[in-house]
């Protein structure tokens, strides 16, 4: 029995899902004739409260299309040094939008107005790039699924509005940040000009991510889209899965959460372990003592057919998600805690 921490993408579908795609309703979406990835655009927005959605097949083209959106080439972006944008869409930011990032040591992941304030680039100095677009991402991939205070994103908004720079949020798990806050999708739709949301994370969809924002932005998004090669056919049966993912498999998520906790506190308890990172969510990030051998523990795990991530650096990353039954988290707590390093 194969037990995958490598990510929260690692789901199928589930049987109820299944079925919600093989009922589902299609047409061809290149013609806007679909009425599934319709009905899906038009739940995402209306949950967000925002003007528009529209479906793509990935997180990474939905982040990349909002940034060609936003910017021209030559101009600058600003994010923490740890952003999926800077380090995990295969520089994209230069390759599609000529565009550099201007990058900042948050706190896991986090940045705050202050920062963003000192990096800003005085448009009247014209040696400098054009300061054009902030980049937040909420919960945090790489800075171990952290989330943002509301009050400092608001401040931020505030910031942007002063400096006439856009805002967009890669929400990849923004679902996740929502069910340990107070804050409602609308807050967040009120706030930024655009937000990525994917559906193949801990929702537990095959394939999919929104992008949302205004009516203008999303015409406009449309156009990069096709650019990009993302229109696609009949998609309504990956819309399908998205709707069904939202009303039923959102809420399990909580689950996600709680196993992550229950990892963290062992980790804790286990004298190899020098650091764990806060674990707000569905991601933890730790590293061994030096005297432990990565390796070693690497290899034990593998032996009970656990698997997890190396992000270098001596960093570990397990993540939890819908398919991580709870057999197998029972297995993994024992493992961890029985081993000699
Ligand atoms: C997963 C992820 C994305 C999108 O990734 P895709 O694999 O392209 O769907 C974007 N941002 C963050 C923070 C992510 O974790």
């Amino acid at each position: 029995m194969k037990i995958n921490l490598i990510s929260d993408t690692v789901t199928v579908p589930s049987a109820g899902m299944l079925q919600a795609m093989q009922n589902a309703q299609v047409g061809d979406d290149v013609f806007k004739e679909d009425p599934t990835v319709n009905a899906l655009e038009e739940k995402v927005a209306k949950l967000f409260g925002m003007e528009a959605a529209m479906f793509f097949p990935s997180g990474t083209m939905a982040n990349q299309t909002a940034i060609k959106v936003h910017t021209q080439p030559g101009e600058q972006l600003i994010c923490d040094h740890f952003a999926h944008v800077y380090n995990y869409e295969g520089g994209g930011v230069s390759f599609n939008s000529g565009v550099s990032c201007r990058l900042i040591t948050g706190n896991q992941g986090r940045i705050t107005a202050q920062q963003i304030e000192e990096v800003i680039n005085p448009t009247e100095f014209y040696h400098m790039p054009k300061t054009r677009l902030v980049c937040l991402e909420n919960t945090t991939n790489k800075g171990g699924g952290a989330f943002y205070d509301f009050e400092e994103i608001r401040k931020i908004k505030t910031l942007c509005d002063k400096h006439q720079l856009g805002l967009h949020l890669d929400g990849a798990r923004l679902w996740n940040a929502l069910l340990e806050t107070t804050e409602q999708p609308q807050d967040y739709g009120q706030t930024f000009d655009s937000i990525s949301v994917c559906l193949s994370k801990g929702l537990g969809c095959p394939v999919g991510s929104v992008l949302l924002g205004s009516e203008a932005f999303i015409q406009q998004a449309l156009r990069i889209r096709k650019v990009f090669g993302g229109g696609m056919r009949q998609a309504g049966y990956l819309a399908a899965a998205g709707i069904y993912a939202i009303d039923h498999q959102w809420e399990d998520m909580r689950q996600d959460h709680q196993k992550a906790k229950e990892l963290a506190e062992i980790l804790y308890s286990c004298d190899y372990v020098k650091k764990i990172e806060p674990v707000c969510t569905n991601i933890i990030i730790f590293s061994l003592l030096d005297s432990a051998n990565e390796l070693n523990f690497v290899e034990q795990m593998r032996q009970q057919d656990i698997h997890f991530m190396r992000l270098g650096k001596g960093k570990l990353r397990m993540v939890t998600h819908r398919d991580y039954t709870v057999e197998q988290h029972q297995v993994v707590l024992s493992t961890l805690k029985k081993m000699k390093l």
